[in-house]
């Protein structure tokens, strides 16, 4: 798994490489510091309507570019920010990159943005971080998307819905990242309500090689149609995939077969072009 090189080898990081120690520590001293001084970036990576191939969000991903160590991914570098006070900081940067870069995209795509469990654990600071740049940025709310994790749900049930609900009425929306890797059952479906649910990418590949957990897939999105929420397929690599995945009713997609995460310049000018993605 190791054996990739250069430009692919941070999206290669497995949690089971759990950092060292010592790394852990440097790197959340030198993430402070790289905050402050440039060497982090948003990616954004498009979530396509299938049939149409029309780009409807973007997806923001935080990068990080270390000045001696290089490319250090987010699986690895994110969890050492949840363990210290940092991942607010950096959750508050990625939005206010993100209300600087919505205004360079067409009004038809939205901008979805990760948000820590952390960060709802301090309602009032996330609240506001977000009002502000609804209020103040002008960001248009409803371009707005915010995904969580299922970690979020299993917290504290009353905090997080009262939580959602002020950010609701802001009038962002939500989408339940990862599904179904997690501890959330299909009863968090009725518990809270999403715009969306992303469907854990390790499932882009299972569902070729068993009918078990097609059919799971067949499920979330049958529940999404009698629910109301929107399922997309997150991690789709290949033209099989995205067939199958279609093949269930399912209609947009998220995944390198459709475009990798790249920085808003180039991609706000193609899609300023055009908003759908072309076939090369
Ligand atoms: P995620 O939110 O589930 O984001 C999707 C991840 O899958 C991204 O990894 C993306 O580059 C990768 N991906 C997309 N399509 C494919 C594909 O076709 N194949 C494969 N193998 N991978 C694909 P990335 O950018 O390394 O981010 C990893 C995780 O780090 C994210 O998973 C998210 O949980 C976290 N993260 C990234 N940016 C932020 C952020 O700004 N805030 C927070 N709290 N978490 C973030
Ligand atoms: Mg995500
Ligand atoms: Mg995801
Ligand atoms: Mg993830």
């Amino acid at each position: 798994e190791a054996k990739t090189t250069g430009k692919n080898r941070a999206s290669q990081f497995q949690p089971e490489m759990a950092s060292s120690f010592k790394r852990r520590t440097e790197l959340e001293n030198e993430m402070r510091e790289g905050l402050g001084s440039g060497q982090f970036e948003v990616h954004y990576q498009p979530i396509v309507e299938i049939a149409s191939r029309r780009v409807v969000a973007l997806e923001a991903l935080l990068r990080w570019n270390h000045p001696a160590k290089g490319r250090i991914s987010p699986a690895e570098f994110i969890p050492i920010a949840e363990r210290s006070d940092l991942i607010s900081d950096l959750g508050e940067w990625v939005l206010r990159s993100a209300a600087a870069d919505i205004v360079r995209l067409p009004s038809e795509v939205s901008v979805s943005i990760n948000v820590s469990p952390m960060q709802f654990r301090q309602p009032g600071r996330l609240v506001a971080a977000i009002r502000s740049i609804i209020e103040d940025r002008h960001v248009p709310a409803e371009r707005l998307e915010l995904e969580l994790t299922e970690s979020v749900l299993v917290d504290d049930t009353e905090q997080t819905l009262a939580t959602m609900a002020e950010l609701r009425a802001l009038g962002v929306r939500f989408s339940l990242d990862d599904f179904g890797t997690g501890y959330a059952s299909i009863g968090y479906l009725a518990t809270y309500s999403f715009d969306k649910v992303k469907i854990d990418r390790s499932f882009a590949s299972v569902i070729l090689e068993n009918d078990a957990s097609r059919s799971i897939v067949e499920l979330v999105q049958h529940l999404a149609e009698r629910i109301g929420f929107t399922v997309v397929a997150e991690g789709l690599e290949s033209q099989v995939q995205v067939e199958a995945i279609a093949a269930t009713g399912i209609c947009l997609a998220q995944g390198y077969f459709f475009g990798r995460p790249e920085p808003i310049g180039p991609l706000a000018k193609r899609l300023a072009v055009s908003t759908v993605i072309s076939e090369d």
